[in-house]
């Protein structure tokens, strides 16, 4: 195996998604599988399908394009709302799209009649993260401009949050985007079939019999990948959270002072660092750095060891109170959170090993 690796329990995956999605279909909710925290490794959104996603989303056209590449002809869910120059692409590798604007949705419209597809549009709300979205109170007349245009279905509204404000997806909010929705139906004169409430934010709700009736679909990553509900990492009862493990090799091991000598200006990045004084410590260093992975979304498997800091290609762990010696040579094993495994599925440095 080459290092550092990023190791993938496929059977943990299944597992994962099965007991997510039928946690989701006891309370009448279906599930998008999120495929982009692993590059849409096939070995994964194979057990992503058989686990019981209903259609596959990401956030990137090219992740969608693997998707149709490796042979799943199931609905597919462009996350990321197309730029206006990617709608060409995006009719043709998303059957379905989340998006705020409508001069997007016309350039969407124009493909779709181009190439004799029908697109379908989720309009995204706004109810507080403040990443995409419209407003509340803008839904109707946005709805009303994106309805009309042709090649266009305008399937339903969705919101997304727990991402860039940390704004929590409460009832109350849920409540907030049916109440959106019906005022877009009855304005309008039509039915929109899909109510898409959020991400693995929102598993919190399902999982404490919170979430309001009408609410039809969640798109769920993290939920699936780590067996975590995505507020408080609370555990998903019945899922495995090590699906993915981080290994890297150790390149030096010597007992250093813990505090830098000499004058301390900015690090590699910009930043200048503080140390405490602890006295002598063992270190090792890594073969793994910010090329690699999130080196703060890491926690070595390992009792008795700890990450004390990290640039491009190193990082440094305190060995000291490590219950087996560590030596050159040696690797170790870290459980990555959602911010490690992306970067390690996108780094080219990072071997994926599918382990059976
Ligand atoms: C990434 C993303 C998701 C999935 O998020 P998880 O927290 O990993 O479940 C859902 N919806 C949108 C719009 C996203 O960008």
């Amino acid at each position: 195996m080459n290092l550092p690796a990023l190791l993938i329990h496929k059977d943990k995956i299944l597992n994962n998604t099965r007991t997510v999605s039928s946690l989701l279909k006891e309370r009448g909710l279906s599930m998008v599988g999120v495929a982009k925290g692993v590059l849409a490794h096939p070995e994964v959104v194979k057990a992503m399908v058989e686990g019981g996603a209903d259609g596959l989303g990401d956030s990137r056209i090219d992740n969608l394009r693997r998707l149709r590449e490796m042979g799943y002809t199931g609905k597919t869910v462009l996350l990321r709302a197309p730029a206006p120059s990617q709608a060409d692409l995006a009719v043709r590798y998303a059957d379905v799209s989340l998006n705020s604007e409508p001069a997007t949705v016309q350039a969407l419209g124009r493909a779709a009649r181009s190439s004799g597809k029908v697109h379908k549009v989720i309009l995204m709300v706004d109810l507080g993260d403040l990443r995409e979205g419209v407003l509340a109170e803008r839904a109707l007349a946005v709805a009303e401009r994106m309805v009309n245009e042709e090649g266009i279905i305008l399937e339903g509204i969705g919101t997304n949050m727990a991402c860039y404000g940390g704004v929590e997806p409460t009832r109350g909010k849920m409540e907030e985007l049916l109440s959106v929705k019906r005022e877009i139906e009855e304005g309008l004169g039509l039915r929109l079939p899909t109510v898409s409430g959020g991400n693995s934010a929102n598993l919190s709700l399902v999982m404490d019999g919170a979430m309001p009736e009408g609410i039809t679909e969640l798109r769920i990553g993290e939920g699936v990948l780590l067996g975590q509900e995505a507020v408080q990492r609370r555990p998903i009862p019945g899922c495995f959270r090590d699906a993915f493990i981080i290994r890297a090799e150790v390149i030096e091991t010597s007992t250093k002072p813990s505090k830098p000598w000499g004058n301390v200006g900015q690090d590699a990045f910009g930043r200048i660092p503080f140390f405490l004084d602890l006295g002598l410590r063992k270190r090792a260093i890594l073969a793994l750095g910010r090329q690699d992975v999130v080196p703060d979304a890491l926690a070595p498997v390992d009792e008795g060891i700890t990450i004390v800091g990290a640039s491009s290609d190193h990082l440094i762990c305190d060995v000291q109170e490590a219950l087996r010696d560590v030596s050159v040579g040696d690797t170790l094993d870290f459980l990555p959170q959602y911010g490690a495994v992306l970067a390690a599925a996108t780094s080219p440095f990072v071997e994926k090993v599918v382990v059976q």
